[in-house]
Parts: structure tokens; sequence; C-alpha cells
């Protein structure tokens, strides 16, 4: 492909196959994203590719076309990998995947937790070629020897950064072990942070790098504000933010699942809604699937939410974030941020964060993070904190000095 990359604007400029063409028409996608312009190219002959990208910039897509093109389809054995972090998005990858096959005949196995494994082993044994699931069932398939990774051909960890904040680091490093080693290994994250980059370092060959400077993303399409709050002040604060805001679709983010409960139990009173739920990981599968359905939906205008589940949503309709609590690793704010004005989305989203007066140093982390100063968002005649002194702020512009 000698085409240079400023000059592709049509997927058949990327080097994929008619069928594929022909599929990514009928589905209805006009022109490929950034990222997909980018790494599907580099996908596509074998070698091993970053991709710094968040859900919602069509990531699903720039990894899954060129390694579905790579399968032979007459070998009925498992020939890609892809881990994802969470059972939702790995649903959400199978679903995309599938449509994204088209007429290719390939068959796939979705290999989540909170899920009867019994199927998971029919579609396994059924001959699938493509596996997506999360570490820990993926590892428990793979003990049971109903998975297995001798034909594999090409591993993807998606959302990488987050699977290694949950704690899956040891259960990756074992399944890639459990990978030959003559294999392609696609890495998709959202930040790229030094525990991603060792993970890298060990496990891929020469990997080319598919920058998209996520945080431009962000900054770009969102408008993010903060506001200084007292702890219980945030209540009425949130309140009125609503009353103000009006969002079409809200997902309030809180540090912990009692925090998001306690939240969701006073709202529902207040508000006197039932479009308001909560969604956090001790909350059974099934109830997890109901809310994210009816979010989908256009059902609920408020949904509360903790990091873990929060991550992955692909919504498009999704038009505020508020961060209730502050994420406590800035990384988390790009990802929470990242649910908002999305690719398919045509209007641009908010993002308004709450912040204690002890946590201004967290606010000036992330400010440099993302590489921008966040203006304050005002709320007329309402007191957000009792303390008789404003805080102090520093306004500055952060660079690479700063580092
Ligand atoms: P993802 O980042 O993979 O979660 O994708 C976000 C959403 O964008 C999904 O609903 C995709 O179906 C959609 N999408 C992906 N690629 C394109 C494209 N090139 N044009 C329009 N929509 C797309």
């Amino acid at each position: 492909m000698d085409v240079p990359t400023e000059t592709i604007s049509t997927f058949a400029q990327l080097g994929l196959s008619p069928a594929t063409l022909k599929t990514i028409k009928k589905i209805g996608y006009e022109t490929p994203s950034p990222i997909q312009v980018a790494f599907i190219p580099v996908a596509l002959t074998g070698r091993d590719c970053i991709g710094q990208a968040r859900t919602g910039t069509g990531k699903t897509a720039a990894f899954m076309l060129p390694a579905m093109e790579r399968l032979d389809v007459s070998k009925g054995r498992v020939q890609l990998l892809v881990m994802a972090p969470t059972r939702e998005l790995g649903e959400q990858v199978h679903a995309e995947s599938k449509k994204l096959s088209g007429t290719s005949r390939l068959k796939f196995a979705l290999a989540v937790g909170g899920r009867p494994i019994g199927r998971q082993i029919d579609d396994l044994e059924g001959g699938a070629h493509v596996v997506i699931g999360t570490p820990g069932r993926v590892i428990d398939l793979l003990r049971r020897q109903h998975l297995k990774l001798s034909d594999l051909k090409i591993v993807v960890l998606d959302e990488a950064d987050r699977m290694l904040d949950i704690g899956f680091r040891p259960d990756i490093e074992r399944i890639l072990k459990s990978c030959p080693t003559e294999r392609q290994t696609l890495l998709l994250s959202a930040t790229l942070p030094p525990p991603v980059e060792k993970l890298a370092q060990r496990y891929m060959i020469e990997p080319e790098m598919v920058d998209l400077s996520e945080d431009r993303v962000v900054v770009d399409t969102i408008e993010q504000y903060y506001i200084t709050v007292d702890e219980d002040r945030k209540k009425p604060l949130l309140l009125r933010v609503l009353a103000k805001e009006k969002p079409q679709q809200a997902i309030v983010f809180t540090r912990t699942k009692r925090g998001a409960d306690a939240l969701y139990a006073e709202f529902t009173k207040r508000l006197k809604s039932n479009r308001i739920a909560a969604i956090h990981g001790d909350l059974p599968q099934r109830k997890r699937d109901q809310v994210i359905k009816s979010l989908r939906a256009g059902e609920l205008r408020l949904l509360i939410a903790t990091d873990v589940v929060g991550r992955g949503i692909d919504i498009s309709g999704i038009s505020h974030i508020i961060n209730y609590d502050i994420p406590e690793y800035c990384d988390d704010y790009v990802h929470r941020v990242g649910r908002t004005g999305r690719l398919s989305s045509d209007q641009n989203g908010r993002a308004i964060t709450f912040v204690t007066l002890q946590q201004g140093g967290e606010l000036t982390n992330i400010e440099k993070r993302i590489n921008t100063v966040l203006p304050e968002y005002k709320v007329d005649d309402f007191e957000a904190f009792r303390t008789r002194e404003r805080p102090k702020r520093t306004i500055r512009k952060f660079g690479a000095a700063d580092e």
C-alpha cells in the first residue's frame, strides 16, 4: 500500500478484500474513521501493531476487519482470540464482529464470565474460528481443554490498559504464553501507561505504533468543566446540574459500588423517576444486561456507574458525563469522558467533574494528562462549598516541559 494515509478517504484504499468492502457497504459505513485508516493497512501485513484509541472511535472494526481477512475459514480451528476487560465489551465486540464478518462463514464463540459455560463449550467444539472473551473465562476454557490455541494466528488485547487495571495481568500473560510464538499480536488501548508498554515489550515483536493522540479526540469533541464542591454538597449540586443541563442521557460516575447504590437509592426517591439505574460489578449479569439494554433503548435518563462497568459501554446518545467522584486515576478520566461525544453521535457531549477542596491536586493531574486547563462550571445562586475562602487556582497552560 503506497497511498499516504493523509490521502485515504475510502475503505477501498485500505487493502481490504472485495467481499469485506461489500459487507461494509451493506452495514452502511461510508468512510473509515482515523483509527481505521491508520490501523487496517498495517494490521493486514501481519505485523504486530499498537493502536491508541478508545471505544467509540471505530476501533473494533479497525482490528477485526484486517484480522478476519487473515483467517482460513476452511480450517475449523481457533485462529483469532480477542481479549476484552469486561463482559459488556466482550459482548459488544462479539456482536460487531459477527456483523462485520458478513457472508464469510466464520464461526464465533463468546467466552465471557457470568454466562453459562456449556454454550461456550459447544461453540468451541463446533469449530469456532474466532473467540472473543474475558481473560478469566478464557483461562478456564483453556484449563478444561475446550479451547486450543495451537492454530492461533492472531491475538488481540482490547482495552489493554483497563485489563491491567482490573488485575488481569497474570491471566493475560498465561494466555499469551499459551499462544504460538509465530503469531500476530494487536494491542488496543486508550492510554499507554508503563505497565502496558512493558507488556508490549515482552510479548510483541517490533510493534508498529498507531498514535492518534487520544487526548485530542476527547478535548476536541467534548466540553469539559470542573466545579469545586464540599463533599456534603455534592448531592444538591448534582440535582442542580441535572435541572440546568437537562441531559438527554447522563452517566454519573462514582468511585465505589456502595456510593453508586446510595446515590441511586436517594435519586430514585428524590426525582420520583423510574428512568434511573445503577450499574456496578456486584450486580448479577442478567440485571447488568437489562440496564444496558434500557440505556441503549433510550428508556433510561440517568445511569449511575462505577469505572469497571461504565467502561466499554458503546452508546451514542450519552450527552453528559458527570464525575460525581473525581476518578482515582487520571487515565480513568479519559475513559469516562470517552463515553460521550462519540463517533456515531452528531452532537457534542459535556463532561462535568466535581472536585472537593482537597482534590485540587488530582484535578491538576488530570489537566496535565489531557494537556488542557478545564474551565469552571457555574451554577447561579448555589453554595457549592461552605469554606470562607475560595480555593486558589493557578491557571496555566501545560506543556511537555511540565512533565
Ligand atoms: P467502536 O469504537 O468499535 O466501539 O465503534 C463505535 C461505533 O461506531 C459502533 O457503533 C460502530 O458500529 C460504529 N462505527 C465503526 N466504524 C464506523 C465507520 N467507519 N463509520 C460509521 N460508524 C462506524
